[in-house]
């Protein structure tokens, strides 16, 4: 029973983990920023291409690639 138990866990502990993390890390090819305000949305968390104002100032805001998406562009 035991045994059970605990590849359950581990099973949905992994499963939490992928969600959270590495899935949103590799679709995001970078965030926007607002420089003025140091404020930044990264771009999975922006519906749509458009960019986003800040909600400090509500200036647009710039775009900026991530470093490690730039290398591969497909
Ligand atoms: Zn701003």
């Amino acid at each position: 029973m035991g045994i059970i138990g605990t590849a359950k866990e581990m099973l949905r502990a992994s499963t939490e983990s992928a969600d959270r993390g590495d899935g949103a890390a590799e679709r995001s090819k970078g965030a926007y920023w607002c420089h003025d305000c140091d404020e930044r949305i990264r771009d999975v968390e922006v519906a749509g291409d458009d960019a986003p104002t800040c909600p400090e100032c509500g200036d647009e805001m710039e775009f900026e690639r991530s470093p490690s998406s730039t290398g591969c562009a497909c």
